[in-house]
């Protein structure tokens, strides 16, 4: 027998199911407990309070609870309430034992969540017949459960992959698309420089594919762009990635370690590849291509600036008359001059008290209020006015600026808060951007806690945002930081969600309490509906994880309808209000603002 090893008391008590009975008349509760121990089925245990009721209750998480209802002190009601409140005891069938068939007093204790009850004095075969019924329904009970939760995880799960797929993927002709191309882009470079190679990057563009759409129609146009990407998967080797961004351009990223010659070589095959008849529904159709190339490290450091060069190098050959293709060189734009010159004055941005952190609101959706707001950096150069965070912050971030920077934000939403806070203005929860450079920062906790005391805020009204990129790198190391500032009371939220991996595993690791869905999947939300289903997906992935939703960059009365009906928590965005100055902001605080929609 597979038993016969087991210590003696599994054999018996501990594989038995546990009943126990609170009832403070000890001959009633003794009578209980012998006749339930008769059979051998069970294991019971007397309580003779309520309060100790609900400590036996809690250590021992009994099948089923007989109890009392008239008792001192803790009565069996207060008994039933303390342990539905708790989601450890919630579950266990509860039955009540009562010497009064009142039916009010039966009725309270079945809307308190009793399970059933058994009127004093009762028959053996009576106690032993409800037990047994109930402790059958449990059984299906649980199973009912478990099954309800294995369907909540695979529909969890192929909302995941479905949203993978939309995320990741082109869905015309599946290839990856700019998401992923910086994903494995990044893994890319990571290679490149262990083995110092480069990396070229071709950006192309179909010369005048406009005309097939005009004249041809949509759907001979959309089949067009499957071919060229077939013919391009051709012309390529298979360490390569090819992507399309959007329209006809594709980028086409060549594996690491070719030479300028080899990606000129490549280029001129696809060239040629693409020049050669298409036969789409009966017509025959010729089409050429410019390419632009640009090449890690030299001509750029991430896919942006990358893109950037690749894009200025593809408009030059498409001057030259397409069918062309053009290396990126320095003088075909001034990129570099003048971000070296930004650069030059973020290192005294700080000191000459040119940045102003502006407000944006975020709307509950439930009460058309504003119930919190993102703080946004603006930095306003005395010659150039205002630059652009997403011109000014990668720079900050290369150079490392950005953490003096970010660490200037906080302690100023911070002292804000605490200013609003001892004006008695309504209480709101404000997000700080965090770099991954801060967050990383060895001080990050320790610099939270002084500005927190220094200001005395409550930590409940401050947010921290983070991105998918920058958790994603060093997880263990990210959720204890994470659980660190969790432990704080600091609310935490997952920020621009969508533009990076967009995995339910970070979710579900990661101690989040909100979901910020990014603008692009906002955008044209009612129309595009790509972008609608993947909002949606988000929004009950999210839900299913306990986390808010809060949707950025809404802009239009289509998007917030769209949103609200979707059950999204709150948005951002201007058609509420753009990010304003402080005073602004207060203004519009107490003025009571709502959304249209609630008026
Ligand atoms: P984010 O954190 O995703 O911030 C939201 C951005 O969307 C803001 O851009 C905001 O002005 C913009 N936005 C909000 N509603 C709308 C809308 O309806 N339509 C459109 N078109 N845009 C909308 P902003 O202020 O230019 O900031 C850009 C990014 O710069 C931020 O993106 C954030 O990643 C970064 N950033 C801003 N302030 C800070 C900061 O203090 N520290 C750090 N590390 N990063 C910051
Ligand atoms: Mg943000
Ligand atoms: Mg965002």
């Amino acid at each position: 027998m597979l038993f016969s090893n087991l210590p003696q008391s599994l054999h018996a008590k501990d594989l038995m199911r546990k009943i126990l009975v609170i009832e403070d008349e000890a001959l009633v509760r003794a009578n209980i407990l012998e006749i339930l121990e008769a059979g051998g089925e069970f294991n019971a245990l007397g309580a003779e309070n309520g309060k100790i009721g609900v400590r036996l209750a809690k250590e021992h998480l009994p099948d089923l609870i007989l109890c009392d209802i008239m008792m001192p002190e803790l009565d069996g009601y207060g008994v039933l309430n303390e342990l539905k409140t708790d989601s450890a005891t919630a579950t266990i069938p509860f039955i009540f034992l009562t010497a009064r068939a009142d039916k009010t007093d039966l009725r309270q204790g079945m809307n308190l969540g009793a399970d059933d009850y058994l009127t004093k004095p009762f028959r053996r075969s009576e106690l032993l017949g409800v037990v047994a019924t109930r402790l059958e329904k449990q059984v299906a009970v649980q199973q009912q459960y478990k099954t309800q939760q294995m369907r909540l995880m695979a529909s969890v799960q192929q909302l995941e992959e479905r949203l993978n797929y939309l995320i990741h993927y082109d869905s015309l002709t599946n290839l990856p698309n700019q998401q992923l191309l910086q994903q494995r882009l990044q893994q890319l470079l990571l290679q490149a420089d262990q083995y110092q190679q480069q990396v070229p990057i071709l950006s192309l563009d179909l010369d005048r594919f406009n005309r097939i759409n005009e004249t041809l129609g949509h759907a001979v146009g959309d089949q067009l762009l499957k071919a060229v990407a077939n013919r391009l998967i051709q012309c390529v080797g298979d360490g390569s990635t090819i992507a399309r961004l959007n329209g006809d351009q594709f980028v086409i990223v060549l594996s690491p370690g070719e030479e300028n010659r080899a990606a000129a070589e490549s280029a001129q095959l696809i060239l040629n590849a693409l020049s050669q008849c298409f036969v789409l529904n009966g017509h025959e159709i010729f089409i050429t291509a410019c390419i632009g190339i640009s090449v890690y490290p030299d001509n750029g450091r991430d896919l942006t600036m990358l893109l950037q060069h690749a894009d200025a190098a593809l408009s030059h050959a498409q001057e030259q008359g397409g069918n062309h293709f053009q290396f990126y060189t320095p003088q075909i734009n001034d990129y570099f001059s003048k971000t070296l010159a930004l650069e030059a004055s973020l290192h005294y941005a700080l000191e000459r008290s040119e940045f102003q952190v502006y407000y944006q609101p975020q709307v509950d959706f439930k009460t058309g209020l504003i119930s919190g707001a993102e703080a946004l950096l603006r930095w306003d150069h005395p010659e150039w006015g205002f630059v652009s965070p997403a011109e000014f912050i990668p720079l900050a971030e290369q150079s490392g600026l950005i953490v003096q920077i970010d660490q200037w934000v906080l302690e100023s939403v911070c002292t804000q808060l605490a200013e609003w806070q001892s004006r008695s203005l309504p209480p709101l929860r404000v997000s700080v951007n965090l770099s991954g450079r801060q967050f990383h920062h060895s001080n990050l906790c320790e610099n939270v806690v002084r500005i927190l005391t220094k200001t005395g805020i409550d930590p409940c009204y401050l947010d921290l945002e983070l991105t998918e990129r920058i958790i994603v790198q060093r997880v263990e190391e990210n959720i204890t930081t994470l659980k660190q500032l969790k432990a704080l009371g600091i609310q935490i939220s997952i920020d621009d969600f969508g533009t990076g991996y967009s995995s339910l595993n970070y979710l579900k690791q990661f101690p989040f309490d909100t979901l910020k869905i990014d603008r692009c999947f906002v955008c044209n939300i009612a129309s595009d509906s790509k972008n609608a289903a993947i909002t949606t997906a988000m929004i009950q992935m999210a839900h299913s994880l306990n986390l808010k939703v809060i949707a950025e960059g809404v802009e239009t009365e289509a998007e917030l309808a769209f949103l609200k009906q979707n059950q999204c928590d709150e948005m951002q965005g201007y058609l509420f209000s753009r990010p304003l100055p402080k005073e602004e902001f207060e203004k519009l605080l107490l003025s009571g603002k709502r959304l249209k929609v609630y008026n």
